[in-house]
């Protein structure tokens, strides 16, 4: 079964083509950085009318790379939520219609459930159940996992998301947008300890997290009059090293809660090299292991929107009889059930 995946909630296009027998097709991306750096940020109608011009030549430019026409897609899966609306809009409507003009079943997709289940895309898989740490822009979240559509709310951030607080950080150091990628580069020349930033909700003795306190730590440093630029490396070092120590320790004790000892690590923090290092190393000790999305796919694509779809095809899901363009801009992840079959 070949599944035709479409991502449009934020700020990337992506369009792939999953098949449950040889795997993904193809996939490609177009991100709108250069379109929203400017504004040092994400303009939503000005991401709407970029999607739609860049989807109709992704989803071209994507069957040609997996050499097959539409004829040949057997469903499409496409992001409904959460997202930006005007943008979701986008990808619904073209996967809605794309679906109605051939026949063929389109399925909304929760962006996070692509996210999450990205990992097992993989070459060596986690098998269920595991823990899942979700570190994106705009989320930050520990889950347990039984399967697909089986999560369990653990803890999650109070405020900023753990990408969040890099991107509003990297502003501070006058780093360009969007600024995670940018910061974790700058902190692997400095070294953490030469200033002394808060480990928030290190001891609440719950799996919450809160990072808008450490971007505020951050401007009081730079505002300081004894401030120098030059010191910035070894700052971005100790914020790195903060978030760092966080997530590592609420995802250990996680684990520990629920008494597994798999990790899967997903979203755009999950590429951070630090984190990587530290998790493998603590679950290493534990004779435990983290599993992690290949870099390329941390962020948002439209492959693990392809994947999260086929894995709910596969299990006989099936969207709406009727087309219906319906997106869901707020959607809490917990409210996703396991794949079932329509009633008959
Ligand atoms: P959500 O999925 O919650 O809707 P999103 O789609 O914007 O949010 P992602 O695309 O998964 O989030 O990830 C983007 C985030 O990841 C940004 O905040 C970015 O700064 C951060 N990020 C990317 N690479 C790194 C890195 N190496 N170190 C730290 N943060 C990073
Ligand atoms: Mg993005
Ligand atoms: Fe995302």
């Amino acid at each position: 079964m070949k599944v035709l995946g479409i991502e449009t909630s934020c700020d990337e296009t992506g369009v792939a083509i999953y098949d449950t027998g040889a795997g993904l097709l193809a996939h490609n991306l177009h991100s709108q950085i250069d379109l929203h750096a400017v504004y040092g940020g994400v303009v939503p109608e000005l991401a709407s009318r970029d999607h739609i011009r860049h989807l109709p030549l992704l989803l071209k430019r994507t069957l040609a790379d997996a050499g097959i026409d539409a004829g040949r897609i057997d469903a499409v899966a496409y992001t409904a939520g959460p997202g930006l609306a005007g943008a979701l809009l986008v990808g619904a409507s073209v996967a809605e219609s794309f679906a109605l003009a051939r026949g063929i079943p389109a399925l909304p997709v929760h962006h996070l459930e692509g996210h999450l289940l990205s990992p097992l895309l993989a070459a060596d898989p986690p098998a269920f159940p595991f823990v899942a740490l979700l570190v994106s822009g705009g989320h930050t979240q520990l889950m347990r996992v039984r399967g697909v559509g089986d999560y369990a709310l653990l803890g999650e951030s109070v405020d900023d998301a753990a990408g969040e607080a890099f991107d509003k950080t990297a502003k501070l150091l006058g780093l360009g947008y969007p600024g995670g990628p940018q910061l974790a580069k700058l902190a692997e020349e400095g070294r953490p300890g030469q200033f002394r930033l808060p480990r928030p909700m290190l001891h609440s003795g719950d799996l919450d997290f809160s990072f808008s306190g450490l971007k505020t730590a951050v401007l009081n440093v730079v505002s300081a009059p004894d401030w120098r630029p030059g010191q910035a490396a070894d700052l971005a070092a100790e914020f790195q090293q903060a978030v760092v120590d966080v997530l590592c320790a609420k995802a250990l004790a996680a684990l520990k809660k629920v008494g597994l000892k798999t990790l899967v690590v997903a979203g755009g923090v999950g590429a951070n090299r630090c984190l990587r290092e530290t998790l493998d190393a603590a679950l290493a000790r534990r004779g435990g292991r983290v599993h992690y999305p290949e870099p390329a796919l941390c962020t948002d694509n439209g492959a693990m929107i392809a994947f999260a779809g086929a894995l709910r095809f596969a299990a006989g899901e099936r969207g709406a009889k009727i087309a219906t363009v319906s997106i869901r801009p707020r959607w809490p992840m917990t409210e996703l059930r396991p794949p079932r079959t329509p009633a008959a």
